[in-house]
């Protein structure tokens, strides 16, 4: 509840607002009274509670990020060297005034013990007036106004949601886990595939971005010259309305890999996915990534699966080896051998430190760029500079890896697995869930490219002629965009959602 002071602002919501400070209240401060045993006990209670408030209403207030799930994943998930980044000077002066200062305060309460009667009174209240905030909403319809409230009132009712949604992670890592590849359901053998081993030597690589905007390409319209080289090229078309299947990386990455839609798709990974159904085929797959493992991935499906530790041991450890446009250095030999191939490529391409993904200053175009380790406290155009920059180095290694592909018969598939907040409205970096997600959060490239020799429809050619289109795709073209590209054919293949038909 403590958190929700300095959170008003954003809220937006008056009644809300003091709804959730009232039940806050309630939760808070008479649990603490009535369950404590001792004085010693309050004020350990109190100074947790203070502490834990103090660190949410930072990322709260700062970057806009409530407390759900998917941010409690993130940060179990999160690099040490992003965990840093996020910790600075600014969260200690934070944590001294909105923790330190009121956990001293508690040292001059005088805690009166109250008779055992009477804390059981107090308790019975606290839980009564609790109910209807936990239960009422249960029993209402999804789309109800109280049930949708609830929601949005849930991710700000700190330290309960920082509680419930920890336990939540920890519940579906620790009890439940991820589910082993053996013991997904195999689509590749549940649905009929067809591929008659023609066309000859095809490639395709699918490339996922990382935090990518789709409306900061100039290839789709934006006002600075973000994809010089992609706007030279031939044979690609882009979709400029394309939107991700959420805001999370783990999350949009198994979903566009997945035979399964926006709306169906879930985590743990329960069915296998396309690359299966193209190493089913005879294709040899490859996931090359520049992220660190986390929990079983897509990645163990492929032939050859190369997370960030192997990357950088196969490429020596160079300096060189954590940028993106080294990952095709991986791919080299697999597209010079014989045979069809699909690779994944999952970059690092935009995400925050947004300087940290350029490997040198031909790629500052745009300045001043943003040098405060805290972001939101760089200027908005500092910011949107430094993000500008990394999607200048995500157009060098698109074109890159379609010159090199150039001579063969091969598709390149580009999109990124969510958009990001650039302070708009207060609000930072990813990891919304839908339901909060602003567009910026959701809003994604979506390009595909051919090489000459590769075959397409003639409406594909079409396409191709207007290089841009403004027909909303989603994710949801991704699995099946692959196969049908690739001539792949089978009972679960939708040619409405195949960006080659
Ligand atoms: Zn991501």
């Amino acid at each position: 509840m403590f958190v929700l002071f300095p959170q008003l602002n954003k809220f937006g919501e008056p009644k809300l607002f003091i709804f959730a400070l009232l039940m806050g209240t309630v939760e808070n401060i008479g649990l603490m009274f009535c369950l404590a045993f001792a004085a010693w006990m309050v004020r350990v209670w109190a100074g947790v509670l203070f502490i834990v408030s103090g660190i949410a209403s930072f990322f709260i207030k700062n970057l806009g990020i409530e407390i759900t799930k998917p941010i409690i994943e993130s940060v179990f998930g999160t690099y040490p060297q992003e965990a840093a980044d996020l910790m600075s000077v600014d969260l200690a002066a934070h944590l001294l005034l909105y923790a330190g200062i009121p956990i001293v305060l508690t040292f001059f309460l005088r805690i009166k013990k109250e008779p055992f009667l009477k804390r059981l009174k107090i308790f019975f209240i606290t839980v009564t007036l609790m109910i209807p905030f936990y239960l009422v909403p249960h029993l209402m319809d999804p789309k109800s106004l109280i049930f949708a409230g609830k929601k949005l009132v849930e991710p700000y009712f700190v330290p309960t949601s920082l509680y419930r949604n920890t336990y939540g992670f920890l519940k579906k890592r620790v009890l439940k886990g991820s589910i082993a590849l053996e013991q997904r359901q195999r689509i590749e053998e549940v649905y009929a595939f067809e591929f008659d081993r023609q066309p000859k030597d095809m490639t395709f690589v699918l490339v996922i971005g990382e935090s990518t905007r789709g409306d900061h390409l100039s290839l789709n319209g934006y006002e600075r010259t973000t994809t010089p080289k992609l706007e030279k090229r031939s044979n690609l078309v882009s979709y400029t309305d394309a939107t991700s299947c959420s805001a999370r990386t783990i999350f949009s990455v198994a979903c566009l890999l997945s035979h399964k839609t926006l709306s169906t798709f879930s985590m743990p990974l329960s069915d296998t996915s396309v690359i299966s159904v193209m190493k089913s085929l005879g294709f040899k797959t490859y996931f090359i990534s520049n992220h660190r493992k986390k929990g079983r991935s897509n990645c163990e499906e492929a032939d050859v699966c190369f997370m960030q530790a192997e990357k950088n041991k196969a490429l020596g450890n160079t300096k060189q080896a954590k940028y993106d446009l080294a990952l095709l250095d991986l791919m080299a030999s697999p597209t010079e051998e014989e045979g069809n191939k699909f690779i994944v490529l999952h970059t690092i391409g935009s995400h925050s430190n947004y300087n940290d993904r350029i490997p040198d200053e031909s790629y500052r175009k745009f300045r001043p760029t943003c040098e405060r380790a805290s972001l939101y406290r760089c200027e908005s155009d500092e910011l949107v500079n430094s993000y500008d920059n990394s999607i200048l180095y995500v157009d060098t290694v698109l074109d890159s890896l379609m010159e090199r592909l150039e001579d063969k018969n091969a598709f390149v598939l580009y999109t990124s697995d969510h958009g990001e907040s650039l302070g708009e409205k207060g609000v930072y970096l990813h990891s919304k869930p839908n339901f909060l997600a602003p567009s910026e959060q959701r809003d994604i490239p979506m390009l595909l490219w051919k090489s000459k020799a590769a075959r397409i429809t003639e409406d594909h050619a079409q396409r191709i002629k207007k290089k841009t289109l403004d027909e909303p795709v989603t994710h949801d073209h991704v699995f099946h965009t692959i196969l049908d590209c690739s001539g792949v054919r089978g009972e679960i293949v939708d040619k409405k959602l195949s960006l080659c038909n």
